[in-house]
């Protein structure tokens, strides 16, 4: 340590008694923190800062209450500042995980803080004037985009896929090619989902090659349904092969299993249209045969955070009613 020097020394002798922290919180400028911040809050940086009182600035007794006042206010709200804040996205990725995903148009955002602000028929039936479902606000549209006979909504496309499943296949086997079995951003994968839905995995084919064969061949008598996933964020090329979703929905329906896709983006519109790549759309997959199909609501869609299930009626009914949707409800934001 270097001995302190001459000048220092002097500052520190001449520095002022520090004030008492009790008596700083008790004036009028602490007590304006105090109806913001919260008591304590405040006296911990009214605490943290006493440390002024050994600078040089702050000649006299109030100086320095002043000092430890405005240093406090300033660390309040710093402390205190929304932790989310607007960014640019300059990565181009339009759809960036890190950097809030879908962007929800100005119409849509004003409604979600309608519906924030303001008490709403989230759940009670204006015609019928009595209680009400969530999904009946959407349930209608979402068939008419996609063909479906019944939808239902929940907080995201990993828990639509985890209800689908616990829902119709636990216990039971779930068919998946080996070329599917996706990670999604870390902690979304197909094997643990599954594994979590308290179904088993029934792996088929392999990495680059599964044929309809490979379905068929595993079927047995504990198997629930076929599932498809969409292989959103990688591509396998070379020698390859997969089941189009109308052949392994056929193949499906011929065992008496239900075909269960989980679609990850989706598409309600052709994209090709706008001369951006081909994804394939809800209501394809819905034409091809599959009885159930969910889709994320903040990818391309571009809405709030919803995971999107549409099928066939009995299935829907039996998943809306499975004890993990109300768990994995969707908020009235979405
Ligand atoms: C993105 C994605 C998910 C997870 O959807 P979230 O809306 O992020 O929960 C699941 N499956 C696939 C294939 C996906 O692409």
């Amino acid at each position: 340590m270097t001995p302190a020097s001459p000048q220092v020394l002097a500052r520190e002798s001449a520095s002022v008694r520090p004030p008492s922290i009790d008596a700083l919180l008790r004036g009028a400028a602490a007590q304006d923190l105090v109806a913001s911040y919260g008591h304590t809050a405040v006296k911990e940086a009214l605490r943290a800062q006493a440390h002024l009182s050994r600078t040089p600035d702050a000649p006299t007794q109030e100086d320095l209450a002043q000092a430890i006042i405005d240093a406090s206010r300033e660390s309040l709200r710093e402390q205190f500042k929304p932790r989310l804040q607007r960014v640019l996205n300059l990565t181009g990725t339009v759809l960036h995980t890190n950097l809030g995903r879908g962007l929800m148009s100005q119409r849509a955002a004003e409604r979600a803080a309608l519906a924030a602000v303001h008490p709403c028929n989230l759940e009670f039936d204006l015609a019928k004037g009595k209680r009400g479902e969530r999904d009946q606000l959407v349930e209608e549209r979402l068939c008419r985009l996609t063909g479906a006979e019944a939808a239902t909504v929940v907080n995201n496309n990993a828990a639509a896929v985890l209800l689908m499943t616990a829902a119709l296949c636990a216990r039971r086997e779930v068919v998946v090619s080996r070329g599917e079995l996706v990670e999604i951003g870390g902690a979304f994968r197909i094997p643990e989902v599954i594994r979590s839905a308290n179904a088993k995995l029934k792996e088929v084919g392999t990495t680059n090659r599964t044929h309809a064969r490979d379905y068929v061949e595993a079927v047995g008598p504990q198997t629930g349904a076929f599932m498809k996933v969409h292989t959103s964020n990688y591509r396998i090329e070379g020698f390859v092969k997969s089941v189009s979703e109308r052949e392994l929905a056929d193949l499906a329906h011929a065992q008496g299993l239900p075909l269960l896709v989980d679609l990850g983006s989706g598409s309600l519109v052709d994209l090709r249209q706008w001369g951006l790549p081909y994804e394939r759309m809800v209501s394809e997959s819905m034409a091809d045969g599959a009885d159930v199909v969910s889709f994320s609501g903040d990818k391309l869609l571009g809405g709030p955070q919803a995971g999107l299930i549409v099928g066939r009626k009995d299935l829907i009914e039996r998943i809306r009613k499975h004890p993990l949707k109300r768990a994995l409800r969707v908020c009235k934001m979405g």
